[in-house]
Order: structure tokens, then sequence, then C-alpha cells
């Protein structure tokens, strides 16, 4: 017998700094949903930036996440053990023509961008300018043979005709139709690891079977390209809810620079975790 799937959301921080505020919402809202829907409350632990993300940071969301009053399903999934799955699931991009190499530096891409002022941009700024995209195939067989450092770009064009018109439901907001083009031809793996946020996020949700995915109204742009991986990788498509974001009295949105407003700082300060989840949002 097939065990039983059931409805889950998740939380997915990054272990590169303390929980703030911003997280202590966004981890309680997602607690939360996951008790309206019946399901299972996911952590899923998103560290492929293996530079900037620690151990000690993964241990205080643990830490930060267990003193909030927050209880999740085991086992808690960590990314950084899953690069040979995300690779799999590259490969079958790759062979199916869908992506192309890319040899760029940030600073080859920064001087194509300066040379086109109107070159389009996207929800974080200029879009990728396509330089690899015309490279000859057997050129860049040739030198990522020869060992070239190089991310692995999505073809949006081919992915989007492939796939024909999609959309994706946000509980808030309705039904949503999916612009392929609007984050232009994103990083599936990047030079180091063999995935990026947007591949490790698409297949971790449908192989953890989540069937509301809630975050940050700051993602909302890349549901459009996770809807796009979705469909070319044969999973099935979630609901999405993404919640507005907090902010402090200034108006600013929480940052893992602000030291001071860390969950940690506030438990050493004497906060009780009950009024920590009312500044986040939750009074009980
Ligand atoms: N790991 C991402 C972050 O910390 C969140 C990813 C997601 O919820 O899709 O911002």
């Amino acid at each position: 017998m097939q065990p039983e799937i059931r409805p889950a959301t998740r939380f997915a921080p990054s272990p590169s700094g303390r929980l703030h505020l911003g997280h202590a919402h966004s981890a309680l809202f997602a607690a939360r949903e996951a008790a309206a829907i019946g399901g299972v409350f996911l952590l899923r632990i998103e560290d492929i930036d293996t530079g900037r993300c620690r151990p000690e940071f993964e241990d205080g969301i643990l830490e930060d996440l267990a003193w909030l009053g927050l209880d999740w399903a085991q086992p808690v999934l960590r990314q950084s053990d899953r690069f040979p799955l995300y690779d799999k699931f590259l490969h079958v991009l790759e062979e199916g023509g869908l992506t192309y190499p890319c040899f760029c530096t940030r600073k080859e891409i920064q001087a194509e961008i300066d040379a086109a002022p109107r070159a389009p941009h996207g929800p974080d700024g200029p879009l990728y300018p396509g330089i690899c995209k015309h490279l000859d195939p057997v050129e860049a067989r040739d030198r990522v043979a020869a060992g070239e450092a190089h991310a692995i770009r999505i073809h949006m064009d081919r992915a989007a005709r492939m796939t024909g018109p999609l959309s994706f439901i946000d509980t808030d907001r309705g039904r949503i139709a999916v612009h392929p083009e609007s984050c232009g031809d994103v990083v599936l793996g990047r030079k180091d690891v063999p995935t990026s946020y947007h591949l490790a996020v698409t297949v971790d949700d449908a192989l953890q079977h989540v069937s509301r995915v809630t975050r940050g109204e700051d993602l909302l742009h890349a549901t459009h390209v996770h809807r796009v991986l979705q469909t070319l990788l044969g999973f099935p498509e979630p609901e999405y809810r993404h919640h507005g974001l907090l902010t402090d009295e200034q108006g600013r949105r929480f940052a893992k620079r602000d030291r001071s407003l860390t969950l940690e700082a506030m438990r050493q300060s004497g906060l009780s975790a009950a009024e920590v989840r009312a500044r986040a949002g939750f009074p009980d």
C-alpha cells in the first residue's frame, strides 16, 4: 500500500546568518497554513551557497524555531546533501536541449549590460543579456569538455515553447498567468554546484510533496520560473501563498545585517517567545 501523502507547507531558510523577525513571520505563517490545510509543516535547510552558509547558523535556526514554539516534521532536509539528485534533474533538462552552458564572469555580464543601457530588466535588475546563448554549439561543447568553468542556464524561449501557456494559483491573488521571459535565462546549475536556488527549490518542493508553497512576496517572481521547471520535469502544480513582508519602524525590510533584530538578540534581551511571536505578527 502506498503511504498516505498529506498536504504540506514548508519554511526554507538559508543558514547564512541568524534568523530575524522577518523569518519568524515567514516560519509562523507557514506553520499556521499547515494547520489550516490539515497538513504537515516541513523545515528545509537551503544551504547550496556553501561559501556563505555555516553549520552554526543551521544550529541557530533549529534553536530559534524551537524557542518560538514551532514543531516540524522529521527528517529536516538539507540541500547540500542532495547535489547528485539536482544534477540528475539538471541533466534531464540538458538532454532535452533546454539549457546552454554560460562561461561569462559577472564582469563580462555587467560590461555587456552597460553597453546596452536599454537591456531588459527583471525583478532583480537587468536580465542576463544572452551572450552565451548565441555561441556555436560545437565551440561551447569543446569549452565544456576542456574543463572551462561554466554555469548552466535555461534556454527560456525554448522552454516556454515546449510548455505552452502556464499559470499558478496564489490563494490570495487568484490565478496568475506565467510570464516565462520575466526572469530571463536564469541559472539552473551554478559554476560551483550543480544546482541553483530555482532548480533545488522546484525539485525539493515536488519530492517533498509540498502542496502549498508559502513564502514572502519578494519571491513571487520566482514562481514564474518554478512553474516552467515543474512542467518541464513533470512535477505536480502546488498552490502558492506569498505573504507580505514585515518591516521595521522605518518601513525597511528586515535583513541579516540587522544584528540587533535577530531572534537570538531579542531572546537575550529578555523578550519572551510570546512577545516575539506577537512582534512577528502572530499574537497568541
Ligand atoms: N531559501 C530562501 C530564502 O531564505 C527561501 C526559498 C523559498 O521559500 O522558496 O530566502
